[in-house]
Parts: structure tokens; C-alpha cells; sequence
């Protein structure tokens, strides 16, 4: 089967899959008895239509559900691609697609930083869910419970979880990576730790990020671990008064015994600021 360049399908289940994107960002397809599901539309208009493209790899059924896991520019800009799907996201996703100012700023972000996508993500037109939801909705489709699950804010103020329970398959969207360091500029980093702590509880045995490989439970908990570490050392250094500079540099040094050969983690210095500043209230 020969997809999108850099991309690879999995198949987790039956007409169950994840749609890897090394480097970039990954997506889920489900299929149903008369129509398909996806997890993520993707960061621009022509990333959509290669992921519809892939899509007809493994089935030639309508997509007829776009699930964001959040509302981040790689995971929702490309909605627009599907008219004729009915595109579901957390009430907090669609009030963040909603805020003029908060998109503006990452358009500004992405159309500057020069990449292949730049030039392209000044046309995107951003289009917000149809369906949003509180806490959880299930769907049936093709025979088989979908989940979706809301545990507080995190990564953003609108992740959602998708749970496969027969399959015991999670898609976590950027809250949790396999071994790699999330992006924090958006996060909520006091909520995250419970978020996390209810993320572990359910049960799964192998799970989809937005960003990197398939993870494992164990790999689940190590990324909630890395939060609770994370934001447990940054609280520490609040309260012995630690000036933010020397905060980033002791955060690094203690964290790097154990999640020094993560994805990222050489970034991580630049972030810990971030969490420094919604920390110290
Ligand atoms: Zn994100």
C-alpha cells in the first residue's frame, strides 16, 4: 500500500488504523458499516486531502465523522476538507477555533516560521466543530463502542480522548506521547496532572498520540509521570524562590536521569518558563 510520503498505516484492529506521520502529525481512521471516522484533520487544506487520499487505501466508504482531539493548528486546520462530515470536538476546542486573537497569533506563528506549510496556512479557512460535547459521548459504529472522553483540561483547554473499549485502544491527541515532550504553550499544567491521573485509570492497552509511535500503558504512565515531575519541580523551585532562568536549568538537570533520551527534551529548557509563569500565581 503506498501512502503519502513519510506516512505509514497501521492497523490496530480490524478497520481499526493509525495513520503515522514521522516528524509530523499522526491521525486515526475507524470504519464503520456505511461510513468512516477520523481522528484529526490535520494541519493544512493539502495535509486533509492526502489523509482522504490514504483513507481510500483502506476503505471506499464516505468519511462521515472528523473527531479533533484538540483544537492545535496541526490537528484541526484541515476541517475544512470535509464538508460533508460532521466534525465533533470538545466545547472548549470550539470556543479556542472561536478566539480571533488566539488564532491570529499561531497563523502569525506558523505562516513565519518558513516551513513547507507556511505559505499554504494563510489560506486555511478554521472551522470549528459542529457537535461539541461536556464530559463523554459514545458512538456506535460498525458494531463497536467509541468513547469519547473529556478528563479536564491539559495539553489544551479542550483535549479529548477516544477509547476503544473492546480494543482497549486510546488516541490521546498531545496530551500523551510515546517518549516524547509535549508542547506546553497552550497547557494548563496544574490541570494536567489529575487529567492524567484519570487517563492511566482507563483501561488500555495500547495507545495513539499525535505525535510519535504507539505506545504502550506502560509508556502512558511514563508520560503522566513526566508531567507530574515536571510541574512538581517547577513548584519546588517557585517556592525556594528560584529565579526563572536558574528554575529552567535545575528542572533540565533533574529531569534528565530519566527522560533525557526523549523526543524533544533538548527543548525542554525553553520550556519550562512557560509552566514557570502559569505556575507562579
Ligand atoms: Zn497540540
Amino acid at each position: 500500500m503506498t501512502t503519502t510520503p513519510g506516512t505509514e498505516i497501521v492497523e490496530l484492529s480490524t478497520g481499526v488504523y493509525a495513520r503515522l506521520h514521522a516528524g509530523l502529525t499522526n491521525a486515526g481512521i475507524i470504519i464503520g458499516d456505511n461510513g468512516v471516522l477520523v481522528i484529526d484533520s490535520l494541519r493544512v487544506p493539502s495535509f486533509a486531502r492526502d489523509l482522504i487520499q490514504d483513507v481510500r487505501h483502506v476503505t471506499d466508504k464516505p468519511i462521515q465523522y472528523v473527531v479533533d482531539t484538540h483544537s492545535h493548528w496541526d490537528h484541526a486546520w484541515g476541517n475544512e476538507e470535509f464538508p460533508d462530515a460532521t466534525i465533533i470536538a470538545h466545547s472548549n476546542a470550539r470556543k479556542e477555533m472561536l478566539d480571533v486573537e488566539w488564532n491570529r497569533q499561531w497563523r502569525e506563528k506558523v505562516v513565519s516560521a518558513g516551513d513547507p506549510w507556511s505559505e499554504e496556512a494563510k489560506l486555511v479557512n478554521i472551522t470549528p466543530p459542529d457537535l461539541t460535547f461536556e464530559n463523554t459521548m459514545q458512538l456506535y459504529f460498525g458494531g463497536r463502542e467509541i468513547n469519547l472522553v473529556y478528563l479536564g483540561k491539559a495539553h489544551t483547554s479542550g483535549d479529548i480522548f477516544i477509547h476503544l473499549p473492546e480494543e482497549k485502544i486510546l488516541f490521546t491527541g498531545d496530551v500523551a506521547q510515546d517518549g516524547g515532550i509535549p508542547f506546553l504553550g497552550d497547557s494548563y499544567p496544574s490541570d494536567w496532572l489529575s487529567t492524567d491521573d484519570r487517563l492511566i485509570e482507563i483501561e488500555s492497552d495500547r495507545f495513539v498520540s499525535g505525535h510519535g509511535p504507539i505506545g504502550n500503558h506502560a509508556a502512558l504512565v511514563d508520560a503522566r509521570d513526566f508531567i507530574h515531575e515536571l510541574v512538581g519541580n517547577v513548584m519546588t523551585s517557585i517556592a525556594e524562590n528560584e529565579p526563572q532562568d536558574s528554575a529552567s536549568n535545575t528542572v533540565v538537570t533533574k529531569m534528565q536521569y530519566r527522560f533525557g533520551h526523549w523526543r524533544g527534551f533538548e527543548s525542554l529548557a525553553d520550556k519550562v518558563p512557560e509552566v514557570y509563569h502559569k505556575l507562579n500565581v
